[in-house]
């Protein structure tokens, strides 16, 4: 076992320490310093990224990271080594926005360029310190504007690697995802670092339900690699290989009869659009079989807004 290395930072093996990833000047003269944490045992075994807040606004995966580093049993970790960064877009946080300050995604920036924007350096820093060290990994999000996500892994079928990591981390949800351009997972995987999204919750709100399946996924997907000893029973997957909106057929204001990542049948009610002005309800059935994947959690709604995801089982 050797001594690794972060932008010049060395950590040995049986070291926990916490580095900075790259520091990056603003215009106000303030810099941004992005920390990671660096947890290693002295016997060797995986290398494993679990990242968070690329996308500010996103609370859920930082506070599961915070959670996971906080663990004895992380902190004393019997093989491997865990690089845990809890807010990857630390300039979006401070604002709580999903965006940089000049507009851009960070999500979209990756591979990135040294003397690019913002975005494109950070993007830069992480393909070049972070993910030559790492076997794969795991990166946290949750929903955007108002809808909550079931907690679920996204990877792609296809690649029977990224299934086994699902299907070790055991979210209640397994869908398949294509890649994006510009994104960490595509970047990674192109660098054969198979890195799965985690998706919980909505943005700017703490969802207790996907905080804990991502602490757990987290602690199940260590115990595979028998870098802990714990006992947390695995979920009964569900695979998902197939998506679908319900979109709202008139505007007016929303209520949602169904639970998040409950199966349902093809013309289940699922909600209701109320006029605000009179008695006329619009009411919402599904037109498949499926698991609800996501909600919108808006009470006012336009026509065509998405209001459920659908999942349909592999
Ligand atoms: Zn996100």
């Amino acid at each position: 076992m050797k001594s690794i290395s972060i932008n010049d930072q060395e950590i040995a093996p049986g070291e926990n320490k916490t580095v900075i990833l790259n520091s990056y000047e603003l215009h106000t003269k303030s810099s941004i310093k992005i920390p990671v944490h660096v947890i290693r045992s002295k016997k060797p075994g995986p290398t494993i990224l679990f990242s968070a807040g690329l996308h500010g606004e996103e609370t859920n995966g930082i506070e599961i990271i915070r959670k996971l580093v906080g663990r004895e049993e992380v902190q004393n970790l019997k093989c491997g080594t865990i690089i845990a960064i809890p807010v990857i877009n630390i300039v979006s946080f401070l604002y709580s926005t999903r965006d940089l300050p000049d507009g851009k995604d960070l999500n979209r920036c990756f591979p990135g360029t040294k003397n690019g924007s913002l975005g494109s350096r950070i993007a830069y820093d992480l393909m070049k310190h972070i993910i030559p060290l790492i076997d794969f990994g795991i990166d946290f999000h949750t929903g955007g504007a108002k809808i909550n996500n079931f907690p679920q892994i996204r990877c792609v079928f296809d690649f029977p690697e990224n299934l086994a990591i699902a299907k070790k981390f055991s979210a209640p949800l397994i869908i398949d995802s294509k890649y994006r351009d510009g994104t960490l997972r595509k970047e990674a995987a192109k660098k054969n670092k198979p890195i799965l999204v985690f998706e919980g919750g909505e943005s700017m709100r703490f969802d207790y339900l996907s905080i804990n399946e991502g602490l757990s996924g987290c602690l199940r997907l260590m115990k595979a690699y028998k870098m802990l000893d714990l006992d947390i029973p695995n979920n009964t997957v569900v695979k998902i290989k197939n998506d679908t909106w319900i979109r709202a057929g008139e505007s007016g204001l929303f209520h949602m009869n169904a639970s998040n990542g409950t199966y349902i049948r093809k013309n289940d009610l699922l909600g209701v659009i109320c006029n605000p002005f009179g008695e006329v309800e619009h009411k919402i059935l599904s037109h498949v079989d499926g698991y609800i994947v996501g909600i919108n959690n808006q009470p006012v709604v336009n026509e065509g807004d998405a209001l459920i995801h659908l999942g349909m089982e592999d």
